[in-house]
């Protein structure tokens, strides 16, 4: 067949359903593609553009779909595989169509790895949620059909991998959407590649039971028809046929049964014109054979969540063979076999064709539907299904479901509290983003978290969407503050003890403490320690009230030390001399003298810091903080993995070691002069200060600053944080 034959024979079948369509159009879309895969062929040798061809006609002949949804399905691949853009196809035919394409090409690139079954209705949800217009996955499910028909052409393990995405993806979306036919074409071709052996063996003894039962389905049929035909019932048909082959190998194996052993291998469908046609016929069945008890289903006075409606009953044939029995109107059938585009198709005009805004139809349908019964099924439909759900992957393919409008925030909080309470930055999609975009459907998000992140800020639980990231935001702040409580209550407590000349130690020690916590009536130390930070009793106070206990352990150690009158001058021991490494710059490097020794100036770190230390070539050493992504182990390149060694600090560091701090802040007037103001109270140098604002009025202050070492530098951090509208400080690194 000439390509151009191929096309009439689409036109053909357009023309018969919709004598109406957009040809011109539809001419032009196949030329554009034509054009557009130039060159390029499929794995069997035929030019690409046979593939969008077939999907088109699959389009027309099987879904019967608009003209727009025809020119989507040739264009499909355009803007994937060549160097076509929306705008492009946008201009050239209409924005929808353009929008229609590109929806297909998103869901091309969502791709699938094995996954676990829960993870499969995450994926379903999340390609019908990109569809958004529900004639994009009518289009990719007429091109998965057409691909998995020319299956035998790709390499095994692509009709491995393929086969996996149509039986878990692509046939339950089809089934959802009421396509019977469709899914059971999907279903077979991916068993086929999926348990070939299985597949031959079924369809094997299938085409031998036909030759066996062919006699018997013919007597049945005639029985039938002659029946119903009797009784006056017009335009019905009668049809048997053995069931499909998946469905039938999915019975095997869950009722663990030979083919010989499954019940219901024949079915009869009886199609009428009217649903009291469809009782009638239920009488005459149940009439002329005798009916399996508990077998009857009424679909029709209870519709399957798809929509689905039909009478079923097994009975018993003359031969002690059961079959199964099917009777609904032409009308459920279309819709049986092709759901969602048969309706379209009926509530039209009755007869089909025409009408271009039947998509506008689909959406009122399904807005009008909303029945008990149907419930479930026109939720999953609506345009904008999903609309309070956003689905984005994990950078290891799961997919992660958040509520619409969600924020890497969320996203981080959704995995673990500790995740986002470690953020340090997202990237979506590859990108660095802000920490209040909106994430969208298909998205990859990726959290960079570090050790030495200062937490969340308040801002966050405005920024988060879901109540579970807003909850566990306030949640850290509460018992963050607690912390900060306990240890300023200690350090106050320690200072004030410290007069007394008893240690908190000898104080807290194990015989001492219940005792004390009882008098001071707190449960725990740490209770103590926070009452005292939050400022609800001061350290004096409670070194007050503890004076018995203070004299009594001050009398106990006397009595202790008095026989050895040795040890009674406690001054001061000179402690061993460490023992002396070279070290360069306040750096000790394990097994090395005397080399040239750097500070990154990624993430410039200070005493105090656990560092690490990098060969580079020819530069000496570089010293990175261990929470620096650039030395992350797991971004460690493997050829360089022996450059990496173990450095620490030595007893004796320089006296300043330079380092950086960004200060986030709420712009205003004053903000600079604030800042100086506490680095000059801190004793704080500073090297150097950049301060800019961004247009969404926040204010980024960068620092560099000498400090001795680690603690210090949480000193100035603490002391710039408790300035008015500053959210948060940190160190960058990376
Ligand atoms: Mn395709």
């Amino acid at each position: 067949m000439t390509m151009e034959e191929r096309y009439l024979r689409l036109e053909e079948a357009i023309r018969s359903y919709n004598p109406g369509a957009n040809f011109a159009l539809i001419r032009s879309a196949y030329e554009f593609a034509a054009n557009a895969h130039n060159g390029q062929l499929r794995k069997d040798g035929s030019p690409y553009v046979t593939h969008p061809l077939s999907v088109a006609l699959i389009v027309a002949e099987e879904l019967h779909l608009d003209s727009e949804s025809i020119v989507a399905a040739l264009l499909h691949d355009t803007i994937e595989d060549t160097g076509t853009s929306h705008e492009e196809v946008a201009k050239l035919f209409s924005p929808t169509v353009a929008d229609l394409v590109e929806g297909v090409s998103k869901l091309n690139r969502v791709h699938f790895t094995s996954k676990a079954q829960e993870q499969m209705e995450n994926l379903r949800k999340m390609l019908m949620a990109m569809s958004k217009d529900v004639r994009v996955m009518l289009v990719k499910i007429a091109d998965r059909l057409h691909n998995m028909r020319t299956m035998e052409y790709q390499t095994p393990a692509k009709q491995k991998q393929k086969s996996f995405e149509t039986m878990e993806i692509y046939a339950p979306i089809a089934h959802r959407l009421g396509m019977q036919r469709m899914k059971w074409e999907l279903e077979d071709l991916s068993l086929k590649y999926l348990d070939p052996v299985g597949y031959q063996e079924i369809t094997d003894a299938l085409d031998a039971k036909e030759a066996e039962y062919k006699d018997f389905m013919e007597q049945i049929n005639a029985q039938i028809m002659e029946r119903v035909g009797e009784s006056g019932i017009q335009d019905a048909t009668v049809y048997g046929r053995l069931k499909h082959p998946y469905s039938i190998y999915r019975k095997m194996y869950a009722q663990s049964k030979s083919l010989n052993e499954i019940f219901d291998l024949i079915a009869f469908r009886v199609i009428v014109d009217s649903v009291a046609d469809c009782y009638n016929v239920l009488g005459i069945v149940h009439d002329l054979y005798k009916p399996i008890l508990g077998r009857f289903k009424d679909y029709i006075g209870t519709p399957k969540p798809n929509m689905y409606q039909s009478l079923h009953t097994t009975v018993m044939g003359v031969s002690g063979i059961p079959f199964e029995v099917q009777i609904r109107t032409h009308e459920m059938h279309e819709i049986a076999e092709y759901g969602i585009a048969a309706h379209w198709k009926y509530k039209q005009n009755g007869q089909g064709g025409g009408d271009e805004n039947s998509y506008e139809w689909v959406r009122r349908l399904l807005e009008n539907q909303e029945g008990a019964d149907a419930e479930d099924f026109i939720h999953s439909l609506k345009v904008d299904m999903f609309a309070d759900e956003v689905f984005v992957f994990t950078p290891m393919g799961d997919v992660i479901n958040l509520p619409a409008g969600a924020t890497p925030i969320d996203y981080a909080y959704s995995i673990h509290s500790a995740v986002g309470n470690h953020m340090v930055g997202a990237k979506v999609n590859g990108r660095i983003v802000q920490y209040d975009y909106q994430l969208r459907n298909g998205d990859v998000v990726e959290v960079l978290t570090s050790q030495s992140a200062r937490g969340p800020s308040r801002d966050w639980i405005k920024i988060a969407r879901s109540s579970e990231a807003r909850s566990k935001i306030r949640q850290w702040f509460k018992r963050e503050r607690r912390d900060e409580n306990i240890a300023a209550g200690r350090a106050s407590f320690e200072s004030e003890l410290k007069r007394s000349g008893v240690t908190i130690k000898e104080l807290t020690a194990e015989e001492n403490l219940p005792a004390m916590l009882k008098k001071l009536s707190y449960n725990t130390l740490d209770d103590m320690y926070a009452a005292i930070g939050y400022g609800g009793v001061t350290a004096l106070k409670v070194v007050g009230r503890l004076r018995e206990d203070i004299q009594r352990i001050i009398q106990r150690r006397q009595a202790e030390n008095a026989p050895s009158a040795a040890e009674q001058p406690k001054v001061e021991q000179p402690k061993p001399e460490p023992v002396r490494r070279k070290a360069v710059q306040g750096i000790v490097v394990e097994g090395m003298n005397n080399c040239l020794v750097k500070f990154a100036k990624c993430c410039t770190p200070v005493p105090g810091d656990e560092v690490v230390g990098f060969i580079t070539r020819g530069n000496g050493i570089s010293v990175h903080r261990c929470d620096c992504p650039n030395a992350a182990p797991e971004r460690r390149k493997e050829e360089e993995k022996g450059r990496w060694l173990r450095v620490s600090w030595a007893e004796q560091t320089e006296e300043a070691y330079r380092t950086t701090l960004q200060v986030t802040a709420k712009d205003r007037m004053g903000l600079i002069v604030d800042v100086s103001t506490i680095l000059s109270s801190t004793k704080t140098r500073v090297c150097s200060l950049n301060a800019r604002s961004t247009p969404d009025g926040f204010g980024l202050i960068e620092l560099e600053v000498e400090v001795p070492g680690s603690a210090q530098l949480q000193t100035v951090i603490r002391r710039l944080e408790q300035i008015s509208g500053v959210m948060r400080v940190t160190r960058p690194a990376g």
